[in-house]
């Protein structure tokens, strides 16, 4: 199989050199954006007309999520295994959606396999090397949010991730807590920029949060609620990968994520304030929609606000306390209210600490006997909910600094170099428009970078226009949202020099409202906000730097001596802001984490394989256990084993060629005597398996 592969990417390289065409904005078709920048309730979206969602429960689907490796007629999915290479095989498969057969090829990876139509592959699809990209990124994710949520969803074999054509395009469905997702073909290529940019595509992370919500029936409320789950774990697996997640291209950075899903998730709850409450807006599930108020992402941004507040760990070990909970009780608690019972108290495990106070002022109900449980496990007064610098906040309710009263949220933002106002962007001095501004491209008005401006609506059709000044070409990201509601509407953004010549800029719906926009020219631009809203409406708009994501280098140092590779990791230490990485990973493609060493600046790996082929490989950085960058991009070895010769002529039949296991394959401590742990010794069984 291995050589057919080689032989293939080496035939159809060409193909994946294609340029991308260059638009300098992202545009979309004006209609569809009009209906979709409107806050995502749900996915619904992504489900069109294979049904009204795009998941579906473990009791529904067609049992058998089929995959026959063709011609051997073998097995089902167990036959989709990890090889620890990546292999292309070519199988029927039965989807659990339709119940309708498709012959696909399967590209399997670690822990994923990607199904794609012989239509979908090579010059209008995707290129065999894209593919495989596509699943070592896809393998990436899965392994964190194995980490994140401390199991794996059910089902045998690997994950699988069919794009399929049953006659229209469906969207996409997610099996709740098993393994198996299926999208409309096009997909692959439709993201193609997304994953080229180190993203796994949206619909993708989405439809495996689907995969992985193991806990949602002893924690959530009650209702529709499957995506009051995906509302916390797709930001907060793009989060913690630190990946950021991709829209047509531009990256949005893991923090700015993060703060804008709990900003837009709880913007409307936290307007509300005590005047709504859990009960009416949460507990079954239908929301308060007078008030824009959704179940599900008030649930969600509860989650993501605490995750932000204590860390990763913490939110590991209450996912584990949840994990416990169930193993003691097979029957999922009866009522909202017990399962609310069971989700504090899993907060309060993974914080070890009396969240009450947290959850309180959040407006988020605990129960007497919750209290009272908390105060006995931690009888501490919890510190994050202390004023210290009696600015009436505290770190639970948004001060980031509770030993300086001028620092607090409301503050006023002044350049010093501080986030006076705690709202996560230094120096955004804010415009609030107390006169209309006009619309009128030649008489905008001017406001600073990075910015933050609070509008209005004066009446129905009424649009702003700002003129902002860049200094160096760089992307700005920039996102809008509605004042205790969600923001519907589109910007419009041209160059001052030139500004009768427009190039409209969307939001894209899919991303709480958050876009990164890429400003190629230095000079004045005018940027036009048109909300979609009735008159007296307000909006805020926010013009952020990009965050500084810390990357490290990885270099083949040294030319393969038959299957030993030396890999340098180099970081550049000035990166580090707030933490200094604890230990780098090395991630080989189909084996995953293979290899873990206390961090230096200039790291050495050497790894041997019993099996080496043309691998790729990544690192990632970790405080603690926890990302602290992003898996950088693969680095290919450029190695090929003499055990597997190119296939005769003409012989294009994707028959796995299974490697002989020579001797286990191990690590060796790297020269400078560091010491090197293996994380995940690769499992022989399968590697000998191999798909047939
Ligand atoms: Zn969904």
């Amino acid at each position: 199989m291995r050589t057919v592969i080689f032989k293939l990417i080496v035939s159809t390289c060409v193909f994946a050199i294609v340029a991308q065409a260059q638009t300098r904005f992202p545009q979309k078709d004006h209609s569809a954006s009009r209906q979709q920048v409107s806050r995502p309730t749900s996915d619904q979206n992504l489900a069109t007309k294979a049904g009204a969602n795009d998941f579906l429960l473990p009791g529904q689907g067609f049992a058998s999520r089929k995959a026959t490796t063709i011609p051997a007629q073998k097995s089902i999915t167990s036959s989709i295994v990890s090889s620890g290479t990546p292999v292309e095989s070519i199988v029927q498969y039965q989807s659990f959606s339709f119940g309708t057969t498709f012959t696909l090829h399967a590209f399997s990876g670690k822990y994923v396999s990607y199904l794609l139509p012989e239509s979908q592959i090579g010059v209008n699809g995707l290129s065999r090397d894209e593919i495989r990209e596509l699943v070592d990124l896809t393998d990436v994710m899965y392994a964190h949010m194995m980490e994140i949520v401390g199991g794996e969803p059910g089902g045998e074999g690997l994950l699988t991730i069919a794009m399929i054509n049953p006659g229209y395009d469906f969207g996409a469905k997610g099996w709740v807590g098993k393994k198996g997702v299926e999208m409309y073909e096009g997909y692959g290529v439709r993201y193609r920029s997304d994953f080229l940019e180190g993203c796994v595509p949206n619909p993708v992370v989405h439809e495996m949060s689907h995969n992985f919500d193991l806990y949602n029936a002893y924690i959530s409320h009650d209702g529709n609620n499957v995506h009051a789950w995906t509302g916390f774990l797709i930001p907060y697996a793009q989060y913690y990968s630190q990946a950021g997640a991709s829209w047509h291209g531009n990256v949005v950075s893991p923090r700015t994520l993060l703060d804008q899903a709990i900003d837009i998730d709880l913007d409307a709850w936290d307007t509300a304030g005590t005047t709504a409450s859990w009960n009416q807006c949460v507990k079954s599930g239908s929301g308060c929609a007078d008030r824009e108020i959704y179940a599900n992402e008030t649930w969600a941004g509860i989650f993501l606000r605490y995750a932000r507040l204590h860390g990763t760990s913490a939110v590991k070990r209450a996912l584990r306390y949840v994990i416990t909970y169930k193993t003691a009780h097979p029957t999922p608690p009866a009522t909202a209210e017990a399962k609310n019972e069971v989700l504090v108290s899993a907060f309060s495990a993974g914080a070890e600490a009396n969240v009450a106070c947290e959850l309180n002022s959040w407006n988020w109900p605990v129960s007497a006997e919750a209290q009272g449980q908390m105060a006995i496990s931690f009888p501490n007064q919890n510190s994050l909910c202390s004023d210290v610098d009696n600015d009436t906040y505290s770190p639970a309710s948004g001060d980031h600094n509770d030993s300086s009263s001028a620092i607090r949220p409301n503050a006023v933002e002044t350049l010093n170099g501080l986030d006076d106002d705690c709202d996560h962007s230094v120096d955004d001095v804010l415009f609030r428009e107390l006169d209309d501004v006009s619309a009128d491209v030649h008489s905008a008005q001017y406001v600073s970078v990075p910015g933050h401006i609070i509008g209005h609506t004066a009446t129905a059709d009424d649009s702003d226009s700002y003129q902002i000044q860049i200094d160096t070409p760089r992307s700005l990201n920039i996102w809008a949202k509605g004042m205790g509601k969600s923001f519907s509407g589109w910007f419009e953004l041209r160059y001052a020099g030139d500004p009768d010549t427009t190039a409209p800029v969307y939001l894209p719906y899919e991303i709480v409202g958050a876009t990164v926009i890429p400003f190629d020219r230095a000079g004045a631009w005018i940027l036009t906000v048109r909300p979609w809203a009735g008159a007296g409406e307000a909006y805020e708009l926010f013009l952020g730097k990009i965050d500084q994501v810390v990357s490290p280098q990885l270099q083949i140092i040294a030319p393969p001596k038959l299957n030993t590779i030396l890999v340098s990791v180099t970081t550049d230490q000035d990166s580090f802001k707030e933490l200094t990485p604890t230990s780098a990973r090395l991630w080989a493609e189909g084996l995953g984490f293979v290899a873990e060493q206390s961090f230096q600046p200039v790291m050495t790996f050497k790894l041997k394989l019993a099996t080496t082929y043309n691998i790729r490989l990544r690192t990632q950085l970790f405080y603690a256990d926890s990302p602290l960058s992003s898996a950088t991009k693969s680095v290919s070895t450029g190695i090929r084993y003499k055990a597997f010769p190119n296939p005769p002529a003409g012989q294009i039949s994707p028959i796995a060629v299974t490697p002989k296991v020579e001797s286990e394959p191990r690590l060796k401590t790297n020269t400078r005597s560091q010491k090197v742990r293996s994380l995940r010794a690769p499992d022989l069984g399968l590697l000998r398996s191999g798909p047939q």
